[in-house]
């Protein structure tokens, strides 16, 4: 494409290989994109909420993925549109910056979308709406911080932080046992957890899964999980204060490499070698146990020969461990990698308090914890479950409350979910709309109305009467002037999300918010799309 300008001065654009492209301008270009992103929106609108619906994805290579997770669906689908990767791409931030609040984030955009459509068939210019958007997204952000609650915590009360993460857990498929989840991700968080600095490093906390067993089986490991066992059976599975040296060097006598010759012509001959061979070996052993080892970790493997004697030096080893878990290890237990024999010292050796070996269900299944480590607070959450498809699950989950968990480390205000946020905001930015002279007013109010769109699909998804149900508890909340009242997705009894301990962080809503009128301002501006033509 380029911009050319003819005798008079005026400017036109070139089109390289005119008649293979398509181009849509104007008011077009902005319907067709709009149209774009509310199909988008739609697809997640009937995941939203504790009785949102399971999306199932098929990979090209046959992976299936069930999920309730907004980012995750988007992640997985195909979308070839551009401005639906844009959706894509808005529920992709806000996993990156909250973790939680991907479906609604693209749900209300796409409801935003839906009356910016109304509003320019109204003939009101995309840049007011715009700028519209823009105002009342100030406005509702800002009622958020009125209506958002401190709440205090620490170590010995946690309650509100596993009530909140119990809110992002209850649209998940372990629902069943979100409190346990719950629980397991808020200790998680605070054992890893910088208080002073309300700081929290996330990498320190690792998810692992393995298939088997119940979800009730999923526990938290103070240390980390290796998916290894003792390299001999009998050797002890259990190991206190452990001295472990950590290994990237071949633990077992030199082989003789196929460019070296050796001639072994008498049974003699083959004794010595053999004995030199053991005795090579016998001193590596002898080695590791003078510098204090009682437990070696090796990234290669040894033969028979070598297992045999290290069981019976009394040394446990564990073998074929990867470089991803040495280093992990390594950091852990405050041990150093030792890539030569001869460089191991006592102080290259990382300590434990505890490393045992436990196995799973009748197989030979086995996995090496590691815990109560010198070094580091790191922790693991170690998820069992019937199925790969609930695994993966559940690891998106739990991370989505880690998230959550950690988010109120950094900033403890909180808002009522169920809609109810939402539904204030609402209120607050259709009164404010009345204060606007302009045709703004017109998108304030649109945006007002996207805004019930959550609440309204809230209560869809769970079987209620859409309108009626959001005009019932918005007419409570102006009444009683309570800005707590959401849907009764549980059917529970009360429309009062304190008493259902439904919360949410006040940064996840205001970013959802921000990043859905950013996207919206964003599609609305763009008045000429220039494609290749489909063949
Ligand atoms: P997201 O990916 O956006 O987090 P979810 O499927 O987790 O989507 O749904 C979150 C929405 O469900 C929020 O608006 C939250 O307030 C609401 N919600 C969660 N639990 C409840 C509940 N028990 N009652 C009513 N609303 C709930
Ligand atoms: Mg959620």
């Amino acid at each position: 494409m380029a911009l050319a300008f003819d005798e008079f001065g005026r400017p036109f654009i070139i089109l390289k290989e005119q008649e293979q492209k398509t181009r849509i301008r104007g008011l077009d270009a902005q319907k067709a994109n709009i149209a774009a992103g509310k199909a988008v929106a739609r697809i997640l609108r009937t995941s939203l909420g504790p009785k949102g619906m399971d999306k199932m994805l098929q990979s090209p290579d046959g992976d299936v993925t069930i999920t309730n997770d907004g980012a995750t669906i988007l992640e997985q689908m195909d979308v070839d549109n551009q401005i639906a990767k844009l959706m894509v791409e808005l529920s992709r931030s806000q996993d990156y910056e909250i973790g939680d609040g991907t479906t609604g984030v693209v749900v209300l955009a796409g409801s935003l979308l839906e009356q910016a459509e109304k509003l320019l068939e109204r003939g009101i210019h995309p840049i007011r709406i715009a700028e519209g958007y823009e105002l009342a997204s100030r406005i509702a952000v800002e009622h958020l911080e009125h209506i958002a609650q401190k709440f205090e915590f620490g170590p010995s009360n946690i309650e509100p932080l596993v009530q909140t993460c119990m809110t992002t857990l209850s649209s998940k498929i372990v629902n069943r046992c979100k409190r346990d989840m719950a629980e397991i991700a808020v200790k998680a968080v605070l054992a890893v957890a910088d208080l002073e600095r309300k700081d929290v490093n996330l990498d320190l906390i690792k998810v692992e899964g393995k298939v088997g067993g119940k979800l009730e089986d999923t526990e938290l490991v103070y240390g980390i999980i290796v998916d290894k066992d003792m390299s001999h059976p009998q050797m002890p599975k259990r190991i206190e204060d452990a001295k472990i040296a950590i290994l990237t060097c071949p633990f077992e006598p030199p082989k003789p490499k196929t460019k070296h010759k050796v001639d072994i012509d008498t049974v003699e001959k083959f004794q010595t070698l053999r004995q030199q061979e053991q005795k090579y070996f016998d001193d590596m052993v002898q080695k590791c146990k003078d510098v204090g080892a009682t437990l070696v970790i090796c990234q290669w493997g040894f033969d028979d020969e070598a297992n045999h004697l290290l069981m019976h030096r009394n040394l446990p080893a564990v073998r074929w461990v990867g470089g991803v878990e040495l280093e992990l290890i390594a950091i852990a237990t405050g041990g150093r990698i030792v890539p030569r024999f001869q460089e191991l010292t006592p102080d290259k050796l990382g300590k434990a308090g505890l490393v045992r070996e436990k196995s799973f269900g009748t197989t030979k299944d086995r996995m090496l914890y590691i815990e109560h480590c010198a070094n580091s607070k790191a922790v693991t959450v170690f998820i069992r479950g019937g199925n790969k498809m609930m695994i993966e699950e559940t690891k998106r989950s739990i991370h989505d409350a880690l998230c959550v968990a950690r988010n109120l480390i950094r900033n403890n205000s909180i808002v009522y979910g169920g809609g109810s946020a939402e539904i204030a905001c609402s209120i607050a930015v259709e009164a404010a709309a009345d204060r606007y002279p302009g045709v703004e007013q017109y998108a304030i109010r649109g945006f007002a109305d996207a805004l019930d769109s959550i609440p309204m699909a809230l209560a869809e998804n769970s079987g209620l009467q859409p309108i009626e149900t959001l005009s019932a508890v918005k007419s409570e909340q102006i009444k009683e002037n309570n800005p707590f009242c959401g849907i009764d997705c549980n059917d529970v009894g009360t429309n009062d999300m304190r008493k259902q301990y439904v919360f949410e962080t006040l940064i996840g809503k205001q970013q959802q918010i921000l990043l859905a009128t950013q996207v919206v301002k964003m599609i609305l501006k763009i008045d000429d799309v220039i494609s290749p033509s489909e063949y």
